[in-house]
């Protein structure tokens, strides 16, 4: 059998609060081969932007384990995990975190500036990636001079940048017209599979979930299929 791309084993997330100690995960797994992809729905609070964060290394579980590509990056330093982070993992958020006095071209080649000048295949590939959405003539424009959905658009577009190896989006479509939360959930759907790598998305919408390989509903700290 071959190693999953992503595996998270056990993984366990506690807040202690003065009053209580609140369970957010109880004993969460998830393992996903190359190519595969998986929706997260369940209600608000549930713990599903948590879930991501951790696997994404933004945030640490208070036990269990994750592995990427058959590595666990919590055993990492403090810039290994950064720099594991910027190259194997992309993320989208709903809010899409675009900075704003850079252009559209220079957002997208964010995670590749973080290790100096991008090489001309990287930006190649963003000019690729954002003629893809529909937003190469958009290149020299800034995040304020876009729509809500052409901004998404552009995370995207970031988060695919490096071919990372696991793609997290957080309701990537939750803010969007119906017209662009298609192209978002076709582009999120279609370039992790074309090369390989994993995609987990978090939504409330129920036909951006059908259309993923895996769906399950995380409620009370457990995930189960849907
Ligand atoms: P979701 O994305 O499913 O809406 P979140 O992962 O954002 O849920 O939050 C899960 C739960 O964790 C919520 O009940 C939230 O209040 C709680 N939580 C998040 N951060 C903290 C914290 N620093 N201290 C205590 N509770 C927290
Ligand atoms: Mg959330």
């Amino acid at each position: 059998m071959t190693t999953p791309t992503l595996e998270a084993i056990n993984i366990r997330k506690v807040y202690q609060t003065p009053a209580e100690e609140i369970v957010v995960l109880d004993c969460v797994s998830i393992a996903l081969s190359a190519g595969e992809n998986m929706a997260i729905v369940g209600p608000s609070g549930a713990g599903k932007s948590t879930l991501l964060q951790i696997i994404g290394t933004l945030d640490t579980p208070t036990s269990g384990t994750v592995r990427i590509g058959g590595q666990d990056p919590f055993e990492f330093n403090e810039n290994q995990q950064a720099r594991f982070r910027n190259e194997r993992i992309g993320f989208v958020f709903q809010d899409h975190h675009l900075l704003p006095q850079w252009n559209v071209l220079e957002n997208t080649l964010l995670p590749a500036l973080a290790t100096g000048k991008p090489s001309q295949e990287v930006r190649d590939r963003a000019v690729a990636l954002l003629e893809r959405v529909g937003l190469k003539h958009r290149m020299g424009h800034l995040p304020s001079q876009l729509s809500g959905g052409e901004r998404e658009r552009v995370a995207v577009a970031r988060a695919l940048v490096l071919k990372p190896m696991v793609v997290l989006a957080d309701e990537p479509t939750g803010n969007l017209d119906q017209q662009s939360a298609e192209t978002v959930a076709a582009l999120l759907l279609e370039v992790p599979k074309e090369e390989n790598a994993v995609l987990i998305v978090v939504t409330h919408s129920l036909s951006l979930a059908a259309r993923m390989q895996h769906c399950y509903e995380l409620n009370h700290g457990q995930l189960r299929l849907q």
